[in-house]
């Protein structure tokens, strides 16, 4: 059971001495307590104390890694329900399955479009994250399988099969990875953690029921197996939301460490009708999936969810930012326009675009507004006349153009005449409002 703050207190050496970076040992406690601080912090606890921490002190989720080629997918240590609480950590690994039976060309051609596919969002590269294998016959087929993927992609493995005489060839062909071993039920688990623990791979497994699950996660840990992925077996939407709730508040809330691991997901087995295939999968990155298993690729389908995670695994306390300073887009000239604007960034991305698509030549300012779109910042005083005038000198844009005008967006015209004060000898131009607007201003000649 996890220990409250006040217990955890008087384990620790109550010195009070900071070097936690808390200002004494009780608020270190506390945060220990509610699993927003790690034991290490504190330097001075007796061996003593720390056995009776640790457990305590582990995450309520256990955090599961796959890798291959130096390429990770971790899932777990999760601290909250949502995310508007404090944050997720580790991003769900999207892998796309591939049956072993289809053709090995087809196969490998399958594999290279999927590990292939990279959306570029908000200046970030998505992609998907590996390739789950499912066996439907014998363990050499299954081994050429995987072996033609890993040909072609190097990425994480989820390795599915019934048998694990089967599961160990598979294995052996992805020797140097660290798949996810998937298949192990109530009735054939021995074969599947002896595998587990020879290869230094995480297993998951299925039962029917929580209460079976959670008897088989002790079981398999008694055997010696600690990274295990959860199949609540259910396949329905209505009931995979229902179970993985449960699993991960009884997680969470009750530190129920028999149920205290990521949760592996199958969308397409949820739903009848193929045009469900995405809710289904939506909701299995907003409620609790740590690996979830695809069986189509398709940009169509993969280009939304990509997005989804990452809007979801994106700290709600911290905006997405760009670096202020000097922006080149098309390749500006000493008579190119002067814009400036904000780091947020879907706002430095919305003007950026609109620039660079429109083949302009343009210099853009990104002022540092504390990752703050244009409104937001000028209201919050973060992007003022004399923050704009000081991104204005402190880049040194005076340096590279031969004219003294900068644009700024037509959301904070009033700061007009303050800026005209705090920029002498530079020429204010408002620009448009919306960042779509700015082509047609900057063709118009407006600002010149
Ligand atoms: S480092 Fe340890 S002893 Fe020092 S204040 Fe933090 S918890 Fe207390």
């Amino acid at each position: 059971m996890a220990l409250s703050g006040i217990q955890i207190y008087k384990l620790l050496p109550q010195t009070n001495c900071k070097d936690c970076g808390f200002p004494t040992c009780l608020a270190f406690a506390m945060k220990l307590a509610a699993k927003q601080a790690e034991l290490d912090k504190c330097p001075h606890v007796s061996e003593e104390a720390r056995a009776q921490l640790a457990e305590s002190a582990a995450p309520p989720v256990r955090l599961v890694t796959i890798s291959a080629d130096g390429r990770e997918v971790k899932a777990g240590n999760e601290i909250v329900l949502f995310r508007h609480e404090k944050t997720f950590y580790n991003p769900c690994g999207l892998f796309i399955r591939l049956y072993d039976d289809e053709p090995l060309d087809e196969v490998k051609a399958r594999a290279e479009e999927a590990a292939a596919y990279s959306v570029d969002y908000v200046g970030r590269s998505l992609t998907i994250d590996g390739f789950a294998v499912q066996a439907t016959g014998a363990g050499e087929q299954f081994a050429a399988a995987v072996e033609a993927i890993l040909s072609v992609a190097k990425l994480p493995l989820i390795l599915i099969a019934d048998d694990p005489a089967v599961m160990s060839k598979g294995l052996e062909a992805a020797a140097g990875t660290k798949p996810l071993i998937c298949g192990a039920t109530p009735d054939n688990w021995q074969g599947f953690a002896e595998l587990a623990k020879t290869h230094d791979a995480p297993m998951a497994i299925r039962a029917d029921s929580l209460s079976a699950l959670a008897a088989l996660t002790e079981k398999i840990k008694e055997a010696g197996v600690q990274d295990i992925v959860l199949d609540p077996g259910v396949r329905d939407l209505r009931s995979s939301l229902a179970l993985n709730t449960l699993i991960r508040r009884m997680a969470l809330k009750k530190t129920f460490r028999p149920l205290g691991y990521p949760i592996i997901s199958f969308p397409e087995e949820c739903v009848e009708d193929e045009g469900l295939v995405p809710i289904a999968a939506v909701q299995a990155i907003a409620k609790y999936g740590g690996f979830i298993v695809l069986d189509r690729f398709s940009p169509a389908t993969i280009y939304p969810l990509l997005v989804l995670r990452s809007n979801i695994y994106t700290d709600p306390q911290k905006p997405i930012q760009v670096l202020p300073g000097i922006y080149e887009i098309n390749a500006p000239q000493a008579d190119s326009p002067v814009m400036v604007t904000t780091n947020f960034s879907i706002t430095y991305f919305s003007v950026a675009n609109e620039v660079d698509s429109s083949g302009l030549p343009g210099w853009l300012l990104v002022a540092d507004a504390e990752g703050m779109s244009v409104l937001t910042a000028w209201a919050a005083g973060k992007f003022d006349a004399e923050k704009i005038a000081k991104t204005v000198k402190s880049t040194g844009i005076a340096d590279k153009v031969a004219h003294r005008k900068v644009i700024i967006p037509g959301h904070v015209a009033v700061l007009l005449g303050e800026l005209e004060e705090e920029l002498p000898g530079w020429e204010i131009k408002v620009g448009p409002r919306e960042a779509v607007d700015l082509p047609a201003y900057l063709k118009a000649g407006a600002w010149q």
